[in-house]
């Protein structure tokens, strides 16, 4: 961070673009290094891990965020790596799988493995610097720093934890490309992706008091209930156990943009609900709605505050909405009774599903 900060001074003096450290180098973090790179601003990342890596992620990008993986000519590259289309969507409780729908849009699949790794090499081959094991301090408001660091941990949300798991399975029969099952205190999608492979990934949540004892494999978590319909998918599932992962300590109420001298991308900035299937594309448009303040932040045409506040009005007038849709609908999804009521009136109007899913995104 020291090195950071000089090369901001010494570029200050010669009359450079002021260099940008992006601090995390998940979606967010690359895609931000991407765009600024196209501008000629220069970019360096520090990552705590490295490349390829498993996430947990449902692997579901829905949402303008796949016009930005185009933007940056990608996607291509993408599909020759085994991205796929996902057009059909069922819901399911636990013991009734409801009709399959057609996806208001097709949604873009892909494993976070593939997908993270070929950003990164994007974004060096653009003349990024990028530096793996490398954890930065994330201080507020350091000019020249964006926070792209992912999750704010909170170990529990009001008197709830909650959790998300991830693992890749083979050999599992599916009705749709994306089942989404939901169960007691959890919801968990089945996601099509190339080569038989499919996605599985929930988000769970127990009370922060609970005494018994949670499955300690966390593919019980998956599984679900003896007798349920996912628990039947996933009974002669091939688990590919080096992609399984884990992450707690998950706070999904919206947050905006208020904090006016830093900026933080993506889940650093704030979560929206798994079941949208649209984090990875806020994450992606969050660092579009970067570019432009920083682009003129480096070229010396405005300041720091300014370019943070700039980014802070852009980002709660396009998520403002969506956020709140998204934790209404949430929390109305863990109601007992919420998942079969979702059942019957989708299969009665198609219509409920597609204005669901405009306003999950920002439609
Ligand atoms: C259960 C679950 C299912 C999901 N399913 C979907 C889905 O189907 N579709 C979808 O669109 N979204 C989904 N999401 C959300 C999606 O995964 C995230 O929104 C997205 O990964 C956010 O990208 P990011 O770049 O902000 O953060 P991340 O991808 O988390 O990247 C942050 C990076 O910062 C690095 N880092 C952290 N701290 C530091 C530090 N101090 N210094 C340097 N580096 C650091 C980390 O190593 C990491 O690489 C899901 C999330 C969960 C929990």
């Amino acid at each position: 961070m020291v090195s950071a900060h000089f090369r901001i001074l010494e570029s200050l003096a010669m009359n450079m673009p002021q260099p940008i450290a992006i601090m995390g180098g998940g979606l967010a973090g690359l895609s931000l290094g991407i765009a600024l790179r196209n501008r000629n601003v220069p970019v360096t990342i520090h990552e705590a891990g490295n490349y390829p890596r498993h996430r947990v992620c449902g692997e579901f990008l829905s949402g303008a965020g796949q016009t930005i993986l185009d933007r940056h000519g990608l996607m291509p590259a993408c599909l020759a790596a085994g991205g796929r289309w996902a057009r059909t969507v069922a819901f399911a409780t636990e013991s009734r799988l409801g009709p399959v729908h057609t996806l208001p849009s097709p949604a873009f699949c892909l494993s976070r493995y593939t997908l993270d790794a070929l950003l990164a090499n994007e974004f060096v081959k653009s003349g990024g610097e990028l530096h793996t094991h490398e954890r930065g301090v994330p201080v507020p408001n350091q000019p020249g720093i964006v926070h792209a660091t992912g999750r704010r941990p909170s170990a529990q949300v009001k008197g709830w934890r909650w959790f998300g798991v991830k693992c890749h399975v083979r050999h599992v029969p599916l009705s749709a490309d994306l089942e989404l099952h939901f169960g007691p205190s959890a919801y968990v999608g089945l996601c099509r992706l190339a080569e038989d492979v499919v996605n599985v990934c929930g988000l769970f949540r127990r009370r922060s008091d609970e005494r018994k004892p949670a499955p300690s494999d966390p593919r019980d978590w998956l599984r679900g209930s003896p007798g349920s319909i996912r628990f039947e998918r996933l009974l002669n599932a091939e688990w590919l156990t080096h992609s399984l992962c884990t992450v707690a300590g998950l706070d999904l109420r919206p947050r905006r943009a208020s904090e006016r001298t830093t900026l933080r991308l993506g889940d650093a900035l704030t979560m929206i609900p798994p079941f949208t299937g649209n984090g990875m594309s806020l994450a992606l448009e969050s660092a579009a709605l970067a570019t432009d303040p920083l682009v003129s932040y480096s070229r010396g045409e405005t300041d720091w505050a300014s370019a943070c506040a700039k980014f802070g009005r852009a980002i709660d007038s396009t998520f403002t909405t969506r956020l709140r849709c998204s934790a209404w609908l949430q929390r109305l999804l863990f109601l007992p009774a919420a998942p079969a009521l979702l059942l019957q009136l989708t299969r009665r109007d198609g219509c409920l599903l597609r204005q669901l899913f405009a306003v999950t995104r920002g439609g």
